[in-house]
């Protein structure tokens, strides 16, 4: 345990509906980041609150200093970089677009003119529809969780959405109704924040707790729990 945080409490901001990483599961929160930042806590000596806020409210909780640290498949980017601290990366992840399952038209990002695609408010994968969307002549819509955003689709009220690779393709794996139609874009990794300055040694426990937990095997460990799941 680090003795800088020993007996401390931290609250702990995440996203609503991001499997594996944070989804609930009989009203429990569960997932990736959830194991993680527990079992680092555990390992560490300190205590975590965490408030499953969304995405992008999660990293406006964390700027005005009401969360502590957020865990949320948070990229680390350059523009956060200048706001938020980062632990080291603990996970390497991309944006992919996918569309309803049963969508024969949308097979790349040249069938997206004159539609509308959705993508998380805040997140990189709005950022990179963004980037894409003058050229491809299409409409980004933001909303604020995964879960909200497939059901658009599904509703046919936007054509496509934009989200992380590994958070597509484990819901796609469970059926729920999309396909992923393009390759995955190039991306960057996850690390859990703590706001520029502050909380330096939580950030620095967690970078311990997750070292101590990938070389004694419970980092792996996390991962097969919730990637080699069956569908
Ligand atoms: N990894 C993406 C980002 O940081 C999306 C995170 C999320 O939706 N929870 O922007």
């Amino acid at each position: 345990p680090s003795a800088a945080v020993t007996g401390e409490t931290y609250v702990i901001g995440t996203d609503t509906t991001f499997a594996p990483f944070e989804y609930r599961e009989d009203g429990e929160l569960t997932g990736i980041d959830m194991d993680l930042i527990r079992d680092i806590a555990e390992n560490q000596g300190f205590s975590v609150e965490i408030k499953s806020l969304g995405f992008d409210a999660a990293l406006q909780a964390l700027q005005s200093n009401q969360v502590d640290g957020v865990i949320a498949g948070m990229s680390i980017t350059d523009e956060r970089e200048l706001i938020f601290d980062f632990s080291d990366p603990y996970f390497d992840s991309g944006v992919q677009m996918a569309v309803a399952e049963d969508n024969t038209e949308i097979t790349g990002y040249s069938d997206l003119d004159g539609e509308t695609v959705v993508a998380k408010r805040g997140s990189e994968g709005e950022t990179f529809a963004n980037s894409i969307k003058d050229e491809y002549h299409f409409t980004v819509k933001a909303l604020a969780d995964s879960a909200t955003m497939y059901d658009d689709v599904k509703a046919g009220n936007s054509v496509a959405v934009f989200d992380d690779y590994p958070v597509l393709a484990y819901g796609i794996n469970q059926n729920n109704g999309l396909k992923s139609v393009t390759e995955k874009e190039q991306g960057s990794s996850y690390g859990f924040a703590v706001n520029k300055g502050q909380n330096p040694e939580l950030l620095a426990a967690f970078n311990t707790g997750l070292a101590e937990l990938k070389s004694g095997g419970e980092y792996q460990d996390i991962l097969d729990k919730y990637l080699d799941a069956p569908a």
